[in-house]
């Protein structure tokens, strides 16, 4: 955040506006995309950019599932209590209300644009637990849930020849007006190197989350793209965040084969029935706790006991035992109902429904983020925020399921509301006051820019040079 940035603002030409929109969405993943609808099909038009390809993104990798409670024996208020006690209860409780009120309208949206769910031999949804979860409310399509929903809303927004799609288009700053307003932002073209200057009247900022930052040298779930773009362009501009600091190890990703190093191996294994084992094939932790209690559990089985499982280059996890799952479902499950992390693993020779995964804790999710209110705006008037990039609505620790969930709830959410705002606004003149204030400030207590770094990162630099 306290990094150089790509321009200078007070040099920088502002007078030449290159596109303007009713609503600007920045990130072409899950939320982005349900916002980018949401807008459209309430009446604005709408520019969406993007750093990648549209649904390059952590959306089309997410695994496991969905939470919503839409079966009988459960409830919103049921999903609201296992969401508070995931977070420890730091959640903000306003968002949870609107999260879990809101699932089972997600769920049914998503079903009816065309996401094929599991569903059971009767034609009803099949669900299963996730960590910390008191029902079975984890909805899913295999162990590619996210690719099923990904595909469908990319696939509906390519539908939409009024929703303006710009890809390899990175948002380095925002941009404010005459009155502290949200009013556009300036993109980098990655093939050119070009700025691009974009005045909306409202934006939404949809970039996802951390994980290749990397945070204290773990390895990431996370696609190459998730670098907290927005996160350090928003507070350039002065937003408000919550639990920045909160990020969530998720407790399970794979140590061996090396290629395979940081992979996720879905939850759904263990709502399935798998259990975690030491060297001693014991089970030292029940599989089910949420996240953060059953990484610490790893961390201290490997390091603390010395009971964990050495790999060949040195690396150390405990087992994930799947076959237990073929043991309890039947020979087969697992490949049937894991098909991508059986082939994962089959390409090294491994047939994970005989033999158990080596896993370790990989950085995964990014707890907080910028504080968003019930309707997705911040602080900064016209600026909305909605995904991975918000803070918030997890706490310190988030469940399962739930950000699939909050990408739709929220992108609506923002969606809706963007387009009704931008109805009221009459573009101010644009201004990059706002960053060269904020070097001024970092000046004046002794903070100089870091010169050796460039942010928002856009990309992490082991992929080379862009742009
Ligand atoms: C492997 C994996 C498995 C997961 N499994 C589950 C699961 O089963 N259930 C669940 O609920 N959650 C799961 N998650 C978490 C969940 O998928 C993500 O938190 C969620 O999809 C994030 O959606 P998003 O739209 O906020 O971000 P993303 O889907 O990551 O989209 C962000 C987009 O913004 C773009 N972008 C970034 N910076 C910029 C910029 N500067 N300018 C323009 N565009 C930019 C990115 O390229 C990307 O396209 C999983 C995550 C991973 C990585």
């Amino acid at each position: 955040m306290e990094a150089d940035g790509h321009i200078d603002p007070d040099t920088f030409d502002l007078q030449q506006i290159d596109l303007r929109t009713d609503v600007l969405i920045i990130g072409g993943g899950g939320a982005g995309s349900a916002a980018a609808l949401t807008a459209h099909h309430s009446g604005a038009k709408v520019t969406v950019v993007t750093k990648l390809r549209l649904g390059d993104a952590n959306t089309m990798m997410a695994e496991g599932g969905i939470q919503g409670a839409d079966k009988p024996g459960d409830s919103p208020a049921k999903h609201f209590i296992d969401t508070l006690g995931g977070g420890h209860f730091t959640n903000i409780k306003e968002l949870v209300a609107v999260l879990t009120h809101d699932a089972p309208l997600a769920i049914k949206w998503l079903e009816d644009l065309g996401v094929m769910f599991d569903k059971q031999d009767d034609g009803t949804m099949r669900t299963l637990h996730g960590g910390g979860t008191s029902r079975k409310r984890a909805h899913s399509a295999g162990d590619m849930s996210g690719a099923a929903i990904m595909r469908t809303l990319r696939d509906e927004v390519r539908n939409i020849e009024n929703i303006k799609v710009v890809e390899f288009a990175a948002a380095i700053e925002l941009l404010l007006d005459e009155n502290g307003n949200c009013a556009g932002a300036i993109i980098k073209n990655l093939e050119t190197g070009r700025f691009v200057v974009i005045q909306a009247k409202t934006i939404i900022i949809a970039t996802g989350g951390i994980g290749r930052l990397h945070i204290q040298d773990f390895a990431t779930t996370n696609h190459y793209g998730a670098t907290a773009d927005g996160i350090v362009i928003a507070y350039r501009a002065g937003a408000d965040f919550c639990f920045l600091d909160s990020t969530q190890f998720h407790p399970t990703g794979a140590v061996y084969p090396e290629q395979n190093i940081g992979l996720l191996i879905t939850e759904k294994f263990r709502g399935a029935g798998a259990q975690l084992v030491n060297i001693q094939g014991k089970q030292f932790v029940y599989p089910l706790e949420p996240r953060d209690i059953e990484s610490s559990a790893v961390i201290r089985e490997c390091h603390e006991r010395k009971l964990g499982i050495k790999t060949p280059t040195g690396r150390v996890g405990v087992w994930l035992d799947s076959p237990m799952v073929d043991i309890l479902e039947g020979t087969g499950f697992v490949e049937k109902n894991f098909p991508a992390k059986f082939r994962q693993f089959a390409k090294y020779d491994i047939d994970i429904g005989k033999k158990p995964m080596l896993i370790y804790p990989t950085l995964h999710y990014q707890n907080g983020g910028i504080r968003i209110t019930p309707d997705a705006e911040t602080r900064i008037p016209n600026l909305y925020v909605a995904g991975e990039a918000s803070g918030g609505i997890h706490g310190r620790n988030r469940l399962m399921g739930n950000s699939l969930l909050d990408i739709c709830v929220f992108g609506r959410r923002a969606g809706k509301n963007a387009a009704e705002k931008s109805k009221q606004i009459t573009p101010g003149k644009l201004s990059l006051n706002h960053l060269s204030q904020y070097y001024k400030q970092l000046h004046s207590i002794g903070i100089e820019k870091e010169k050796t770094a460039i942010a928002p990162i856009i990309l992490p630099d082991y992929v080379g040079k862009i742009g």
